[in-house]
């Protein structure tokens, strides 16, 4: 017996979708207050991630060290320091800081563009 092939392009289709179903789960059980849950649920999506090689859903903000969801204002603090914007998880202390670079130079590119 053989297995049926499935090519990467359909696999990485499947994947994506089951990480967007996990990550909405894992939103709403933060926001009805189970974080252990949307912890078990936001850790699935990231395996899937890991193990099919696919990017996580663009939308989905979570933190990289204990996997919950992060949601402005019930989780997290975000604020903009130094050109960065840092997001800092409220359940493990955890602060991720990022450049906002591309849009400060569209910002410039605009004010020449007037
Ligand atoms: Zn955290």
């Amino acid at each position: 017996m053989s297995r049926k092939k499935v090519s990467n392009s359909q696999v990485r289709g499947i994947a994506r979708k089951r990480m967007e179903v996990l990550v909405r789960m894992s939103e709403r059980e933060a926001l009805a207050g189970n974080m252990d849950r949307a912890k078990r649920y936001m850790t699935l999506a990231r395996r899937i991630s890991i193990r099919n090689k696919t990017p996580m859903p663009d939308r989905a903000l979570y933190c990289r060290s204990c996997s919950v969801p992060l949601i402005p204002g019930l989780n997290c603090r975000v604020r903009l320091r130094d050109r960065r914007i840092s997001v800092h998880c409220l359940e493990c202390d955890t602060i991720k800081r990022r450049p906002y670079l591309r849009e400060i130079k569209e910002r410039r590119a605009c004010h020449r563009g007037q």
